[in-house]
């Protein structure tokens, strides 16, 4: 098993040019030059026999390595995933003839994933001001788009979509001017903090955590159905294929799929239920912490779980929009269906959880909690269909 990641961990190196040794904050701030803000544990964490050059991305792995369901641990361990200063690709899973397996998650994907989770931030803020003044859902969502198209005209859209741009151009082809700008300026490397309330810093972290094992979960399950790299343990290969058999029942339009979007929706649906939801679950259940009781702790973790993975996609979006991944638009899925088969399994594991419960329907605010858990699925899809319709506005204006 040692052996399997270190090959993966040399063909991701030699593919990449970056090093699965070394730690790989250490190394973008070599290469740039830049004093990254970044905590000291994270700058001084070793890779050293880690299955990632990143300490972030490493932790994911862990967790999915001991939390997920137990027929998929050996295949997960021997997989090495590793950051890399690209824009393209924005995530992959490859292997080279011979070699295990492993996958790239690339920085440029980060830049976007930030952009994405500020302007879902922002319309979702706006979203709770307009619904609670507005009692028709029809009228809310017309003064909504109002609102954000306001908003959206704005310099700060065009803005942060050329800040992706321009680190793509840094990263790929060292431009020069890029390091004049940034040089000492750490924090327009980071995720904007001005204007954000602080409602929204305490979700930040727990969006950002669901998200990164959203992509890292995408990947591993085209791994692990054996889309890619040699073909994994049988037992788990069955167990992937009735799992996706029960939830691609859920999709209207299934059969209408070309073999390369159904791997991609077979890996949707299993990093966000075997990986994601699973391995969380799994956490939560050993540690024994339900504050609500196992039901509604389990509604509101699936929520999370949406939550992350809808501007996920607006990331994904946003990075093959921008031309960085020019076959993404062939090979997946488009954005919107992603979404809609995600939200749809995510709406019948709510109504199993409602139907069987004994728990009492009430939650931290109160009675009527289920409806609650309900209606924040389907404004999900909203605040998401705003967003990427502001972000295409924003994408015409460069
Ligand atoms: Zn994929």
């Amino acid at each position: 098993m040692k052996q399997a990641l270190r090959r993966s961990r040399s063909a991701f190196s030699q593919r990449f040019g970056v090093s699965g040794e070394q730690n790989y904050y250490a190394w973008l701030q070599e290469r740039t030059g830049v004093k990254l803000n970044v905590r000291p544990e994270v700058l001084g964490w070793s890779s050293r026999g880690q299955a990632s050059n990143c300490p972030i991305v490493n932790e994911i792995l862990d967790r999915y390595k001991k939390y997920s369901p137990w027929q998929l641990h050996a295949s997960l361990k021997e997989v090495f995933v590793g950051r890399v200063s690209f824009l393209s690709p924005n995530a992959s899973a490859e292997s080279s003839f011979g070699s295990a397996p492993y996958i790239a998650v690339s920085e440029g994907l980060y830049v976007a994933l930030d952009q994405c989770l500020y302007l879902w931030e922002n319309v979702g803020r706006l979203q709770a001001k307009v619904y609670a003044r507005v009692a028709n859902a029809k009228l809310a969502e017309d003064e909504l788009r109002q609102y954000i198209e306001n908003w959206a005209t704005k310099r700060e859209l065009p803005e942060f979509i050329a800040r992706t741009i321009e680190l793509k151009r840094f990263l790929v082809g060292g431009d020069p001017s890029f390091v004049a700008r940034y040089k000492g300026r750490a924090e327009l490397f980071e995720l904007r903090r001005e204007g954000v309330s602080d409602i929204d810093f305490e979700h930040r972290k727990r969006r950002i955590y669901m998200a990164e094992g959203f992509i890292i979960g995408h990947e591993l399950a085209h791994i692990l159905h054996g889309h890619v790299g040699a073909p994994v343990k049988k037992v788990a290969r069955a167990y992937l294929a009735d799992s996706v058999a029960a939830n691609m029942d859920a999709l209207h339009n299934a059969g209408e799929l070309s073999n390369e979007w159904m791997q991609e929706l077979q890996a949707d649906l299993t990093g966000y239920n075997e990986l994601l939801l699973a391995s969380n679950w799994e956490q939560v259940r050993r540690i024994g912490e339900h504050p609500l009781g196992p039901d509604r702790s389990r509604l509101g973790l699936i929520l999370f779980c949406v939550d992350g993975i809808a501007f996920t996609i607006l990331a994904m979006y946003l990075v093959s929009a921008l031309g960085a991944a020019p076959t993404s638009f062939s090979t997946h899925p488009h954005p919107d269906d992603r979404l809609a088969a995600i939200i749809n399994v995510a709406g019948k594991q709510i109504e199993q959880i409602i139907d069987n419960t004994t728990e009492l329907d009430h939650g931290p605010e109160g009675g009527g909690y289920f409806q609650r858990i309900r209606t924040a699925l389907e404004q999900f899809q909203v605040t998401y269909s705003i967003c990427k319709r502001t972000l295409e506005n924003a994408l015409n204006e460069l």
